[in-house]
């Protein structure tokens, strides 16, 4: 099974090249970045003694051509384009890039109608576990306990909140049938008032290299329950991934993520 990544230079892209040069069940079809990028060589595979060189292609058309899945770890804004090249080359997709639109998010349903796209804010397997969890916990506890989130991430992120803090959040929203668009307060400053029952706190913190760390507290009266994830590196992502891309080149054409992929659902 041969991969095209989009976005190779990138802290992501980089480490899924490195694990996909490690895995014997796949080879690396294609790889592109910016266009200006474009040309260029590098190595992959050195950590499993499996060495091989991945130039940049100019062009998504042209990386995905050798290739039977895109693996998209971009930036918002641009990686729809790329989706849009796969989707009309009938490649399948996995897609990990963050931040989307809600315009974004309605043409992936219509492109999920051409390929099998898998589209996770998060390919961990631990924090998709996460999300069932907090699901789970939200249904028992109920709105007497308050639902707020922290989220760490490294200096470098330029979204916020995290797409995994989202989908958190979103998964306590619809266990205790609250609107994460309407019920969800970020940050708080000033006069705020006595926090509303129903409401999600989310809070986004940015330091360092911190690679992501995620709690939803449950806090009720005299007691908190917390449940954490935290990431130690980006491999964690990385392996998610390529696990999603082996799932991905042999479903039906549709809209996935990776509690499908888990059979988490
Ligand atoms: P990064 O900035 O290190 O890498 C992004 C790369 O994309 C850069 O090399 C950049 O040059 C390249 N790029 C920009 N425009 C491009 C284009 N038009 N075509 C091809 N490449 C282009 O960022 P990162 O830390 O690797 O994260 C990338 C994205 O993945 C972010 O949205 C991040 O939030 C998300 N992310 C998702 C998960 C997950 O599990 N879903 C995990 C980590 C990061």
């Amino acid at each position: 099974m041969n991969i095209c990544m989009a976005g190779a230079l990138g802290r992501m892209g980089r480490r899924i090249l490195e694990l996909a040069a490690a895995d014997a069940e796949l080879s690396i079809g294609g790889a592109f970045d910016v266009p200006e990028r474009a040309g260029e060589g590098f190595s992959v595979g050195h950590e499993s003694g499996n060495a091989s060189e991945v130039a940049l292609s100019v062009t998504a058309t042209e990386a995905l051509e050798a290739s039977d899945v895109l693996i998209d770890f971009t930036m918002a804004g641009v990686c729809m384009d790329n989706v849009r090249a796969a989707a009309n080359g009938g490649k399948a997709v996995v897609l990990g890039t963050t931040g989307l639109s809600d315009h974004d998010k309605k043409e992936l349903e219509v492109l999920a109608h051409k390929v099998p796209i898998v589209f996770a804010p998060n390919f961990s397997v631990g924090v998709n576990l996460l999300f069932k969890l907090v699901g789970e916990a939200a249904s028992v506890l109920g709105l007497d306990y308050n639902v707020e989130i922290t989220e760490i991430h490294h200096n470098q992120k330029v979204d916020s909140p995290s797409g995994t803090a989202v989908r958190l959040a979103e998964c306590a929203a619809d266990a205790l049938e609250l609107s994460y668009a309407d019920d969800t307060k970020h940050g708080r400053e000033g006069m705020e008032g006595v926090r509303p029952v129903r409401e999600i706190g989310m809070h986004a913190i940015r330091g360092g290299d911190v690679a992501g760390e995620h709690t939803v507290a449950f806090i009720g009266q005299g007691e908190r329950v917390e449940l954490t994830h935290r990431a130690h590196n980006r491999d964690n992502f990385a392996r998610g991934a390529l696990i999603a891309a082996k799932f991905a080149v042999h479903a039906e054409p549709g809209l996935y993520d990776m509690q499908d992929v888990l059979g988490l659902k």
